[in-house]
């Protein structure tokens, strides 16, 4: 692909953007920190039904000492809309056991309805599992650890942004955002605007 602009932003990942720069213009050091470095990280999601609030707070609540790391709010108790009609909508979401092995879904699954199970003693009687997501691959929680890679490419003026070139601090969407500013800086410092 041919772009004549003076800066070119990819927010599509770094293995995304390798590819639309064309791997032979990129050198092969760059190549083997992406291919070592960008590793997705994966993420499981459940969406569960109930005709009463499954938990009686009203924000995110972090589940300690379970299987997995696990985070859930009672999202109808804010966004009454989120569930269906005239029910209530509980979100959790988990990490598995390793981002960088092969992912068994179905054991990760598992592993959340259990500490489910034991943080709402319920849960059996009372919730209705409506849909169950995982992230990986392609499609990931984040695309890199943060910290992995920088936003600059060894193509001058060519520039990742979000969450596979992520600074070490903050994380997710604040993370995406930061990477914006830091390429903005760069651009304005090395590229002048067009008389
Ligand atoms: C279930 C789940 C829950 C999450 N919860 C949170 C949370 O609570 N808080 C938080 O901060 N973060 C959360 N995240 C992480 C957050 O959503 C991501 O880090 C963020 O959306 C990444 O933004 P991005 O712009 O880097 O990538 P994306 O939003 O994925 O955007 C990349 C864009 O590039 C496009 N693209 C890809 N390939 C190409 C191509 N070849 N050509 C052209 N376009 C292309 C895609 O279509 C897409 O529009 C969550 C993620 C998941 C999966």
């Amino acid at each position: 692909m041919d772009i004549a602009a003076a800066a070119v932003i990819s927010s599509a990942g770094p293995h995304a953007t390798e590819e639309l720069a064309h791997s032979q213009n990129l050198d092969r050091g760059y190549l083997k920190e992406v291919k070592e470095k960008v590793r997705p990280l994966s993420y499981i999601s459940l969406e569960i039904s109930s005709e009463k609030p499954l938990v009686d707070f009203p924000g995110v609540v972090v589940v300690p000492e379970g299987r997995r790391q696990m985070t859930m709010m009672c999202t109808s108790l804010a966004y009454p809309e989120y569930a269906p009609p005239g029910k209530h909508l509980l979100q959790a979401w988990a990490a598995p056991d390793s981002s960088f092995l092969p992912l068994n879904t179905a054991a990760e699954v598992d592993m959340v309805v259990q500490d489910l199970r034991d943080a709402i003693p319920r849960f059996d009687r009372e919730a209705e599992i409506l849909h169950v997501s995982y992230w990986q691959k392609d499609w990931p929680m984040y695309r890199a650890l943060p910290g992995a890679l920088t936003q600059k490419t060894p193509i001058e003026n060519l520039y990742n942004v979000g969450d596979g070139v992520a600074p070490l601090v903050p994380l997710g969407l604040p993370a995406c955002a930061e990477t914006a500013r830091i390429v903005v800086e760069d651009i304005k410092q090395r590229v002048k605007p067009a008389a």
